[in-house]
This record gives structure tokens, sequence and C-alpha cells, in this order.
């Protein structure tokens, strides 16, 4: 994976961060219009204290495990910003010890379009728009939020955290949420417990991770693997969990844990499991996670967006 970079001192100017593999797996992190946005993620993927970031931990394991194999992470940075940029872009990521070796700089250009040229799994960037745009392309991707307060992470694993629905699932669960209440919901779920959820825009991401902690599955490293997914779900396990579960086994995907929190607030969670980053579609939950120090990303997907803008207090549905 890798990272992105950005200069501050213009305005129009931006930094997008791709994650993206060198060649099969890639992904792309951007942070539109804010470099200290860009670097506080990556210092939080790689670890404010900096022994080895995380991200260089699992490239160092999967170089050692595969000497000959170039699937590793691979950050790409993409800015809208003019070429001259370049230079200082580079002193930037110099100066902050970054592993950042490809640029993507569009001189005023949506960067959005090459996204696919870069065989990009993962799209990261300050920019809502931006990132919108990504989604309708097709591209995992999720605007970033720094977290208020510095919280330590783990250098030897990488930990990512997914909600479910219109975040690994789709929405069609959500919808019925939101337009006929819990009751159905639960009947609908019930119902169809056995009817796989169709996929959401980070499912292909989540897949991208397993592909290589199987890597070190079948080199024996189960119990060592640096990579660790975990689904965070406002769902509950008795009434509606079966199906969450029920998809991602008939998906052929793992998650190594699965937490169902039947309502209650994702942030004190997110603590405990000290994520490198956590995706949610509903604001609500990333300014949760945000207040206690977790850095958050949204995913700017399903029926859940019509209710983000007025963020009803109410809205922390026990499903
Ligand atoms: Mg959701």
């Amino acid at each position: 994976m890798s990272s992105c970079s950005s200069d501050k001192s213009q305005s129009s100017s931006a930094c997008n961060t791709p994650l993206t593999t060198a060649q099969q797996q890639a992904a792309a992190v951007g942070a539109e219009q804010d470099w200290a946005a860009a670097k506080a993620f990556y210092d939080n993927l790689v670890s404010t204290k900096r022994p080895r970031p995380a991200l260089e931990q699992v490239n160092a394991r999967l170089r050692e495990l595969y000497p000959n194999d170039e699937e590793l992470f691979d950050i790409v940075l993409m800015t809208n910003n003019h070429a001259q940029v370049g230079v200082r872009l580079i002193n930037s990521i110099n100066h902050y010890g970054l592993s950042i070796e490809r640029f993507c700089m569009t001189g005023g250009e949506s960067p959005i379009g090459y996204l696919t040229a870069y065989l990009t799994n993962l799209y990261l960037s300050a920019d809502s728009e931006k990132v919108q745009e990504a989604i309708e392309a097709g591209i995992a991707s999720a605007t970033m939020f720094t977290a208020n307060k510095d919280i330590p992470y783990c250098d030897k694993q990488l930990r990512v955290a997914f909600d479910g629905d219109a975040v690994l699932f789709s929405d069609e669960s959500e919808q019925i949420v939101k337009e006929h209440g819990l009751d159905r919901f639960f009947e609908h779920e019930q119902m169809n417990e056995n009817k796989p959820l169709a996929q959401g825009p980070l499912k292909g991401f989540l897949e991208d991770l397993g592909k290589l902690q199987k890597k070190f599955y079948t080199k024996d490293e189960r119990l060592d693997c640096p990579i660790r997914t975990y689904l965070v779900t406002a769902r509950s396990a008795a009434s509606s969990g079966a199906r969450v579960l029920k998809t991602l086994r008939s998906w052929g995907l793992e998650i190594d844990e699965a937490l169902f929190l039947a309502g209650a607030p994702k942030g004190p969670i997110l603590v405990k499991i000290r994520p490198h980053i956590f995706f949610d579609d509903q604001m609500f939950h990333i300014e949760g996670a945000q207040q206690l120090g977790t850095i958050a990303a949204h995913v700017p997907y399903g029926i859940g967006q019509k209710y983000n803008k007025s963020k009803p207090k109410d809205d922390t549905v026990k499903k």
C-alpha cells in the first residue's frame, strides 16, 4: 500500500493518495486540499512512532516469504496540482520519510479518471466530491477524517475495520430500516437469512486484504498474520447477524473479528481495536469514532446519505 501528500500552501490543490500495488494489488489513497490530513493518515497507518510502519511491516514480511513476488502495498499520491508542485511534494515526502514512489499530478484536472489505470483498490481523499466521483466510477473510496486526539497504533499489524450495511454490503437492508422501521427490518432479515446481501462499495477491498492474508496462511503464519480485519456493525447478533455472516461465507471471505453492537456506540469498541482506519457510511458513527481518537473514513453510498446532513440524534438504530 502507499500514501499521499499535498501542498497546503496551494489552495487549489490537493493531495490524492491512492493505495495501489505494484501491478496487482493496488489501493489509492487521496487526500485533497490538505497535506496535513494526508500525513496524519499515513502516520497512523504507519504509526506515529515510526520504528517500522504497519504497511512497511506487511511488505517486509511479504518480501521475506515471497522474495520474487511483487504483490505488495503501494501508495500513489494523486493530486490535481500542477507538475511544478512535484518538487515540493518530493521534498515533503523525503522530509517525513514516507514511502511514496508514484505520483499522478493532473494540472487542474480531476485525477479520478486515472484511478483505473493505476489499478486502484482503494482511493482515499479529504475531498468528498472526488470520493463521490470515484464511488460512482465503481472504485472503493472514502473521505478521510483525522482523529480528534492521538492514540497509539499497532505497528506490527495493519488493522482495518469495516461497517457492514452500505459499506461491505449494499444498502438494501438499510433501506428497510429507514423506510419501514426496525420491526420490519428484523422480519425482513430473518425471512432472507439465507439470501446473500448484494456487495457494497468496499467489498472488493476486503477481498484484496483477504488475498494478502492468505499468503501468510499458506506459509503457516495465520496466528502471526500482520493484517487483521474487523466487522463493526450496529446490527445485533441474534436478530440480524446471521445474514451478514452467511453472506461473507457465500463470498468465500473471512473477517477476523465480527462485533455486533446492537445499536451501541462504535467509538468505545474502536478504541479497543485501535484500527488504522475505520470505514462507515453514517456520519454520526464517523464523528463518534473521531471523538475517541480513531481515524475514520466516510463512504458516501446508499440511503443513509439522505440522513447524514441532518444527523438526527435518534438515528443510532439498533439493528
Ligand atoms: Mg452502515
